[in-house]
């Protein structure tokens, strides 16, 4: 018999994979000529009896309760994760619609205070008109008591349409700012 067919029934005998007939009969005729891979097949079926008989060992408590822990602390950390990641994006969103908010007041603000400075400038103008005009109408005609009511009531009326403005866009500005927190 030569060492290379040996060879390959001593493979066969330990392959897993099913045989066909063919190859089957070659080994069977193979071992009853072969007393070595006889005695190979007998160890070789000895190991897997074995194998069989063996009773399914349970896993060590310690280690039952170590991976029981362990996923226990990944259960955790994907959860901590995930809340970061909400968190992260609540607070990206937040962010910008805080920055949209910052960039509405800064608008919402500048306006009143344009319309102050343009209402103070109007002011000063009317003033300077005022008092040139009441230097004239003072030199044709003494009738300047009822021209300065007359500027302090407008005066009154345009402060109180400045201080109206200011408080309906603070409300705005408030009531958003509750909306949003
Ligand atoms: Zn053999």
């Amino acid at each position: 018999m030569a060492k290379s067919t040996h060879q390959l029934f001593k493979y066969l005998l330990l392959s897993e994979e099913s045989l066909s007939p063919e190859q089957e009969s070659a080994l069977k005729e193979h071992l009853r000529e072969c007393a070595e891979c006889r005695q190979q097949e007998a160890a070789w079926t000895n190991v897997q009896q074995m194998f069989e008989r063996a009773p399914v060992l349970p896993p060590a408590a310690g280690f039952t309760v170590r991976l029981q822990e362990r996923m226990a602390v990944q259960r955790v950390q994907a959860q901590r994760k995930r809340a970061w990641t909400f968190f992260g994006v609540t607070a990206g969103i937040a962010l910008v619609l805080s920055a949209l908010l910052v960039y509405v007041t800064v608008q919402e603000i500048i306006s009143p205070l344009q319309l102050l400075s343009k209402g103070i400038y109007f002011f000063v103008m009317l003033f300077g008109y005022y008092r040139q005009i009441s230097s004239f109408v003072g030199s044709v005609n003494p009738a300047i008591p009822i021209l300065s009511i007359t500027g302090l009531v407008f005066f009154t009326g345009f402060v109180s349409l400045l201080s109206v403005l200011w408080v309906v866009a603070y409300r705005k500005l408030s009531s958003m700012r509750r909306i949003i927190s």
